[in-house]
């Protein structure tokens, strides 16, 4: 077995909600994983549940539907749209198509940590560079692949559109994940058009409420995406999935409104945590915070509330929590139990 399989559990297995249920721990909290907390509109249940009909059929090998709905949703070409069973696998199938061993990679930390498992399984050269706060500046950087996140995760922070210049410039390929850029409001898809070595990420697990349904997909120039779809598993994603993807952006108005809550809720999060912690500046639907307590994560736990804990990941100094806004009740839970541990 691989050395680098050992890589990415350390910050990544959340506990399970329904885990916990069985454990005994009545009312279980989870605002570890940056989901949306808030469930997709009923037009997605309903065409979900009509889809169900079909799925004796494989689905279209294109997922032609759905990239129609991509297409225009982000005024990107068609051409441009590779599908993938969430961002993670679309990850995987870049590393493939791109990296030979001992090609250099560089990983702005603190960063997403699969950045650079995706990498070591290529055998690259993984060079983890540290900005504080991930205030990226890649202006002396170079090498075969950057990983750049705006949002970052876990920071919440986005990068300014010189960072992404300069990284187009200096390295032969830019992947920038855009996982959270609804919340932001913030995206760099029109650099598309001058840059033909950026391929940027999106998901339906965040903004889009569609974690388990497992859809991702990216935007690069033709023939890179052209490479994702051959590498990429035939069907990688179930006909279910494409079309709770396809109905959702059907739907922008239902999700204007949830990400106009949560933003609110978010800064309510962030006005009370300031009470006792450094909260670092976000754009997205988490904060990360730095305290100086021994078990705060199994404090709340305890209380059923499921946090993330990121101590330990390059680039963070000190012990980190990233906490994902929740829905307005599960935030007052929150904020009830941090007043009552501090
Ligand atoms: N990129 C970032 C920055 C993420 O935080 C995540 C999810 N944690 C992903 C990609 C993967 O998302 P998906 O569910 O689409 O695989």
């Amino acid at each position: 077995m691989r050395y680098v399989v050992g890589l990415i559990n350390k910050y990544d297995a959340g506990k399970f909600p329904k885990d916990l249920k069985e454990m005994g721990i009545g009312r279980v909290i989870q605002l570890a994983s940056n989901e949306n907390p808030y469930p997709p509109p009923e037009e997605v249940i309903e065409a979900v549940k009509k889809e169900v009909l079909w799925i004796n059929r494989y689905p279209h090998p294109e997922y032609r539907d759905l990239k129609e709905k991509i297409a225009e949703y982000c005024k990107v070409d068609y051409g441009m749209i590779s599908i993938g069973s969430g961002a993670m696998d679309i990850l995987k199938v870049i590393a493939d198509v791109l990296l030979e061993p001992f090609d250099k990679v560089v990983v702005p930390m603190p960063s997403y940590s699969y950045y650079t498992f995706v990498s070591m399984l290529r055998d690259a050269g993984v060079e983890e560079v540290i900005f504080e706060g991930y205030r990226v500046n890649v202006e002396s950087l170079s090498g075969k692949l950057v990983f750049l996140c705006s949002p970052n995760n876990p920071t919440g922070n986005t990068v300014d559109e010189k960072t992404v210049r300069d990284a187009c410039e200096n390295f032969e390929y830019v992947v920038l994940d855009e996982a959270y850029a609804e919340f932001a409001g913030k995206s760099f898809v029109k650099l598309l058009d001058e840059y033909e070595n950026l391929i940027i990420l999106r998901t339906f697990s965040k903004y889009f409420g569609l974690a388990g349904m497992r859809v991702g997909y990216s935007l690069s120039n033709e023939s890179i995406a052209e490479a994702i779809e051959k590498i990429r598993s035939p069907f990688a994603i179930s006909p279910l999935a494409a079309k709770a993807a396809e109905v959702a952006l059907d739907n922008l108005d239902y999700y204007e409104r949830v990400r106009r809550k949560i933003v609110t809720l978010r800064e309510k999060m962030r006005r009370e945590l300031e009470n006792y912690y450094y909260v670092y500046p976000s754009e997205a639907n988490f904060l990360l915070f730095k305290h100086d307590r021994e078990n705060l994560v199994d404090e709340f736990l305890k209380r059923g509330i499921i946090l993330r804990d990121v101590t330990g990941l390059r680039g963070l100094e000190g012990n980190h929590v990233r906490v994902t806004v929740g829905r307005e009740g599960e935030v007052e839970i929150f904020l009830e139990v941090l007043r009552e541990i501090n």
